[in-house]
């Protein structure tokens, strides 16, 4: 056996075992959320305000969370790879943090709360993918390649949405551009990921029993999150006569997204092992496809993992250590 073959192999292995670790946390943090209420995210403790200096651009990230209005928001989605199949989206109400709790910029602290209280409720990280705030603002948080722990049972193929507010009937009464944001980022999300606007699409965390984790539209042990007055009410019936049209319109309304482009060229590199695997994802387990001989040139479209992409439209992949950069000639 060649010594580099060898090589591949026990790289291959020890990224195995890293990606088996990785698949254990990401289980351990779609166990169903605690069933006592409020079982949402909630801390209401170390708030500080925090000042937004004047003319600042509105899009900020501290960490990995990123503050956007609705328009950069739609610009990052539309730039955003995402390889995890998305056939439905959750819409959730924080109920704590409530209206109270905001005052106008402390997005980043309640989103360290949140993700705070979830990381002492064992999860690896905040719960949700986005978060909306009374303001019309939202936050990207969970990285949309990270299966939610937002629902049981809604999970694997779901992006999670929290809007920040107790929008139970007699509480937080919805602003307009909270309001608006959601209906739009709704909107986005179906285009986005190619889903027409629906109750099988778009779901409340009612519609499902807390214990099994089965749809029940409501029936069993549930809770009342995003709602009783969310958009008039939190049963399937009112989200389809209200909520989901509103969604359908904003979506025919939408801009049409330019299909992406092919992906241009990072670098060109040649192969420095004997022998290279070339395979069908970034994944030492996935299928081989071909081998590369020494010094075979390749252009690599896009980087991930470790691992290169070589082929411009096509799923190829080869280990990003067995490849040397070479320099572009004048
Ligand atoms: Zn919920």
């Amino acid at each position: 056996m060649r010594q580099e073959e060898t090589r591949i192999q026990e790289l291959d292995s020890r990224i195995s075992t890293l990606i088996v670790r990785q698949e254990l946390d990401r289980r351990k943090d779609q166990e169903p959320l605690q069933q006592i209420q409020p079982a949402e995210p909630s801390d209401l403790t170390g708030a500080t305000a925090r000042s937004i200096p004047e003319g600042s651009e509105m899009r900020e990230q501290e960490g990995k969370f990123i503050l956007f209005d609705v328009a950069e928001f739609a610009i990052w989605l539309n730039a955003l790879q995402v390889t995890r199949t998305i056939s439905l989206i959750q819409n959730h109400h924080t109920y704590i943090p409530s209206y109270r709790d905001f005052n106008g910029n402390n997005q980043f602290e309640r989103l360290a709360a949140m993700e705070t209280a979830h990381l002492q409720r064992g999860f690896n990280e905040i719960a949700q993918n986005l978060t909306t705030f009374p303001d019309g603002t939202l936050a990207a948080c969970r990285p949309f390649e990270s299966a939610p722990a937002g629902i049981k049972g809604a999970n694997n193929n779901g992006i999670c949405m929290e809007n920040l507010g107790n929008f139970d009937t007699g509480h937080d009464s919805m602003t307009g551009p909270q309001r608006d944001c959601i209906i739009r980022v709704n909107a986005l999300l179906c285009q986005k990921f190619s889903l027409t606007p629906s109750s099988d699409s778009i779901v409340y965390h009612h519609w499902y029993d807390l214990t099994t984790g089965t749809r029940t539209d409501g029936k069993g042990n549930t809770k009342t999150c995003p709602g009783t007055g969310f958009f008039g009410g939190n049963a399937v019936s009112v989200a389809q006569a209200n909520f989901i049209p509103l969604i359908g319109q904003e979506l025919r309304n939408l801009p049409v997204v330019p299909p992406p482009a092919e992906s241009a060229t990072l670098f060109t590199a040649q192969v420095v092992a004997d022998s290279l695997n070339v395979r069908s994802e970034p994944d030492p387990s996935s299928g081989m496809l071909a081998a590369l001989a020494r010094g075979t040139k390749v252009q690599v479209f896009e980087e991930r993992n470790g691992w290169a992409r070589i082929d411009p439209t096509e799923s190829h992949w080869v280990k990003g250590s067995f490849l040397q950069k070479i320099d572009p000639i004048g």
